[in-house]
């Protein structure tokens, strides 16, 4: 045996294993504590948290047991593999446990103040320094007990750390005593020097929940469990907190993870069937077959296919499809055969949509769109903001160019087809005029913002909605839209929904956000698409080759966009320091080129004709904000230069960045930021290296992480603690089958009391309501 092992204390006398599943209310079985029962159950019921340690968890959020068994360790202490500091040499990378002896705050003249620690760990004893971290003197006092993580290196002859992590294990309070009876793996909690709290205590409490617990109600039925190679509740929740070995933790979180991800999917699946179960569709009167008549129809090159439908007359989505000057890609034609078959069917469509930038979403969101209007329904777009709103149907109404409708109430029967937008900047008139023929049906299509909401707004009748750049409408805002359907006597139907984002989600992200949804994708970019040269211009040697390039496609006759540093704050700061970059450029970068200026805050009218002169040529460089982000459509243009682009998200770059490179020319985009460094320089690397937006938004998940991608969305979706969409893609997988399979053969989970129970717990109680109601 070891110096170091005799020094170890010995395992616990019982140690945390699980019981042996089989046993009295064993794994599997209804019995044992329930999560409702632990949630019910206050942290002082617990020895040794009392009013003080109980304000300082509460503090955390911890207010139950249960609250306390799903706060997770951060990392395991293998004492039977974890360095002696005797054992060490200079340059070692090294874990240490130690404790803390000797504790003084130094400020050398001039020099940055340190916090140098004495610690020792029983075999030998190291120098700690902490440079500009005054607040670890109070974190770590004499007689606290620590891990400290980094390189031993030496200074005047004494062995040293500078900076180590650091993950404090026992503070002061925490009884010698206590610490003999550790095992031999010891969980390391995410201690709060703050509140007071250290990983010991918390271990501790944990360990007394465990013992009292004894073994937990598991919901899952043994035979699934067993096909998905999953260990029991008992045996996870045990495992996690207090493994015998550190490789027992992995299928514990394994399980513990698939639990949160099964949670949030089974309400995703059962919220989809609550909406179809009480689903009264609009049966369009369109069929998948229309997308490939119209091709049938296009007279051009190629093999002739057989001239069917050529007899009958064109419906307007044949009408539409035929009069756009580009063939559908394959992906654009698969996309709409499904979505086509969706409105012909007995139930509302519930789709997401999704495509890279310039993939085409919006020919598709329009057949749609047009389906509903050519059984005499209308439809809706509803984006996030004005600015795009107007974009949008500037656009839409270019692209539904003489287009006729059937009307019996109108003279020869057909009149044009009838497009409006309805935003908050709608004058008062208008918007009544506006309000009149969506209710009488005049209107066949409206493009708006969040003013499509409002009580006032009634259609005759609405057959399908599309929502574009999604993730920033919330769950609710699409269900109120949905109800629009429906008149006040409870008359109308449900209208078919297709949502889009405006560049793609990562594919487990959007089956978190928007698992209620079937998906689409577009896989495939219209052909002829040159890829957008990409470079991250950091020296002014880099940014004066931008301006180059800019100049030279300017002489050839091209065009170019300058995008303006991204300014916090309102509208009007914004276009306030756009019109100063503005002057800035024609002034002193670019006098002699012919600039124009865009901006949200300018008038409509200004905008339009900014617009049409860049189109045309005599604006050759367009310094704008992020206004051209969605809808920009300039074939000409083939550089862009982004200022300050660290300021920028991926998705926004990503998006910008498809201004370009639209026609079949080769096409520029320079990111310029002298001082990116971090997450913003792996940004722009990312950018710089790929045009892939599936791509893109996998770094962007990895950079940002899950929380700022999901944001705060029902409270089931806050319970992902141990679960990670990145690393858990197949247990995500696994949770959306089982949720799928359990509630095909049980809908209302009668056979699942115990499921049911857990979802109420973590759901509220409107949420809970919607989806249970029989
Ligand atoms: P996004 O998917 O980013 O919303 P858009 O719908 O704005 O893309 O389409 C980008 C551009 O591609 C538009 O100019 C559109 O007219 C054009 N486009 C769409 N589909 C095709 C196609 N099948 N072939 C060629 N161009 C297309
Ligand atoms: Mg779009």
């Amino acid at each position: 045996m070891t110096r170091s092992a005799a020094r170890r204390p010995a395992p616990a006398a019982e140690p945390p294993a699980a019981p042996a599943p089989g046993g009295p209310g064993g794994p599997g079985g209804p019995g044992g504590r329930t999560l409702r029962k632990l949630a019910e159950l206050p942290v002082t019921t617990l020895v040794g948290v009392g009013e003080k340690k109980a304000a300082a968890l509460a503090e955390w959020g911890v207010e139950s047991v249960l609250d306390l068994l799903t706060t997770y360790p951060r990392r395991y202490i293998d004492r039977s593999r974890q360095a002696d500091l005797a054992d060490l040499a200079v340059g070692d990378q090294a874990v240490v446990l130690a404790e803390v002896r000797r504790s003084q705050v130094l400020r050398a003249r001039r020099g940055r103040p340190r916090v140098e620690l004495s610690v020792h760990d029983g075999t030998a004893g190291v120098t700690v320094v902490f440079f500009n971290q005054p607040w670890r003197a109070k974190q770590l006092p004499v007689g606290s007990q620590a891990l400290f993580f980094g390189k031993l290196d030496t200074f005047r002859g004494a062995l040293q750390m500078v900076n180590p992590v650091v993950d404090l294990v026992v503070g002061v309070d925490g009884s010698a005593g206590d610490r003999e009876r550790t095992g031999r793996v010891v969980p390391v909690y995410p201690a709060s020097a703050k509140a007071g709290l250290d990983s010991w205590e918390i271990g501790r409490w944990v360990a007394e929940a465990l013992r009292r617990a004894g073994t937990f109600a598991d919901p899952l039925p043994e035979p699934w469990r067993v096909r998905l190679g999953l260990v029991d509740r008992t045996t996870a929740l045990w495992h996690i907190h207090a493994p015998g070995a550190v490789a027992d933790a992995g299928p514990a979180r394994r399980r513990l993870a698939f639990d949160e991800l099964f949670r949030l999917q089974l309400s995703l699946v059962l919220r989809r069937r609550a909406t179809e179960r009480d689903a009264r569709a609009v049966r369009h009167q369109v069929s998948p077959l229309q997308v490939t008549s119209v091709r049938a129809r296009r007279p051009g090159p190629g093999p002739a296919d057989p001239p069917v439908l050529l007899d009958q007359p064109a419906t307007l989505v044949e009408s539409f499809l035929a009069s756009l000057p580009f063939e559908l890609t394959v992906a654009q034609r698969r996309a709409l055969a499904v979505i086509f078959a969706d409105l012909a069917g007995p139930l509302p469509m519930h789709r997401l949509l999704q495509g890279d930038v310039g993939s085409g979403k919006t020919v598709v969101a329009l057949a749609a769109l047009l389906a509903a209007v050519q059984g005499g329904h209308q439809g809706a777009l509803m984006v996030p903001t004005e600015v795009l709103a107007e974009q949008h149907f500037a656009s839409v109404r270019a692209l539904l160019e003489g287009l006729e409708v059937g009307d019996p109430a109108v003279l020869g029967g057909r009149r044009p087809l009838q497009v409006s937008l309805l935003t908050n900047r709608t004058t008062a008139a208008e918007r009544t005029r506006l309000h009149q023929g969506l209710a009488d049906g005049r209107v066949d299509l409206v493009v708006g913002t969040h003013a499509l909401l409002t009580d006032d707004v009634r259609f005759a009748s609405l057959g399908v909605v599309v929502i574009d750049e999604q993730h920033r409408f919330g769950v609710e805002q699409r269900a109120a839209l949905r109800a629009k359907g429906r008149g006040e006597g409870d008359e109308g139907a449900d209208p078919d929904l297709l949502v889009m984002t405006a560049t793609p989600i990562p594919r487990t992200a959007a089956m978190v956000v928007f698992g209620d949804l079937d998906m689409t994708v577009l896989d495939e970019l219209p052909p002829g698409r040159s890829p957008v040269a990409t470079a991250w211009a950091r020296t002014p040697l880099e940014e004066a080759a931008a301006w180059a390039t800019l100049r030279s496609e300017v002489a050839a006759g091209r065009r170019a966009y300058v995008v303006c540093p991204l300014v916090e704050g309102s509208e009007r700061v914004e276009a306030r320091s756009a019109v100063d970059e503005f002057e800035r450029l024609s002034a002193e970068v670019l006098p002699d080129l012919a600039l124009g200026l865009l901006h949200g805050q300018m008038p409509a009218s200004e905008k339009e004709a900014t617009m049409a002169a860049f189109r045309r040529g005599d604006i050759s460089v367009l310094v704008a904000t992020t206004v051209i982000e969605v809808g920009v459509d300039v074939a000409e243009a083939t550089v862009m230069v982004v200022e300050d682009a660290d300021r920028f998200g991926i998705a926004q770059l990503h998006q910008l960045r498809g201004r370009v490179g639209r026609g079949d020319r080769p096409s520029w985009c320079y990111l310029l930021s002298e001082s990116a460094e971090g997450d913003a320089a792996a940004r722009l690397e990312a950018l710089a290296a790929t045009t892939d937006g599936f791509e893109l938004a996998e770094v962007d998940l990895r950079l940002r992480g899950e929380g700022t991608i999901l944001g705060s969305r029902q409270k089931g979706q806050s319970d992902l603690r141990l679960a990670s969409l990145q690393r858990d893609r197949d247990l995500l997988d696994s949770a959306r089958d089982v949720a799928e399979a359990v509630t095909e053969e049980d809908p209302a989970l009668d056979e699942h009391p115990l499921l049911v129970d857990e979802l109420r717990l973590f759901l509220t109680d409107d949420e809970a309501e919607f989806l249970f109601k029989s």
